[in-house]
């Protein structure tokens, strides 16, 4: 993809703070913090989102964010650490180069929205769960 920006940055072309490079990806801090450390990981390839991932990309993602959460738990002490991947605006994605967000954690930090806890109606998630099942056949 000709303009696009994390294609650069994971390729080079742009430099950008790098805490972890292979063949396939690499971590950035992102520029506009959570908390310092806050990384995004880059495929080196373009894929809008995880519609468009392919599998032998997306199964080597998360091997990556656990060693990069795991050097960020032990370089900054965090209690806990979200591992986070929007798709689509109204999911919050700003960037439409696939990405994985590593964020620090901090006891009591308050820094992101938990969501409203909604509820199933007598046998309606058994419903739903079949028909989500039936788009998987
Ligand atoms: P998302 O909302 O999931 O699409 O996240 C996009 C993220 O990319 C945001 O957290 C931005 O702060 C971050 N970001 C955007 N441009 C850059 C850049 N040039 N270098 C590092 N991080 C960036
Ligand atoms: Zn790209």
């Amino acid at each position: 993809m000709d303009n696009c920006i994390f294609c650069k940055i994971a390729n080079g072309e742009i430099p950008s703070a790098t805490v972890y490079e292979d063949d396939d990806f690499r971590a950035i801090l992102d520029i506009a913090p959570a908390h310092k450390g806050h990384t995004i990981i880059l495929p080196k390839t373009h894929a809008a989102n995880l519609f468009e991932l392919p599998d032998d990309i997306a199964g080597k993602l998360l091997p990556v964010a656990k060693k990069v959460a795991a050097a960020l738990k032990e370089e900054l002490g965090c209690d806990g650490i979200n591992i986070l991947q929007n798709n689509g605006t109204a999911a919050g994605q700003t960037v439409f180069h696939l990405h994985v967000h590593v964020v620090p954690r901090f006891d009591g930090d308050g820094i992101l929205p938990v969501w409203p806890q909604g509820s199933y109606a007598e046998g309606e998630a058994a419903a739903l769960a079949q028909k989500i099942q039936a788009k998987m056949k």
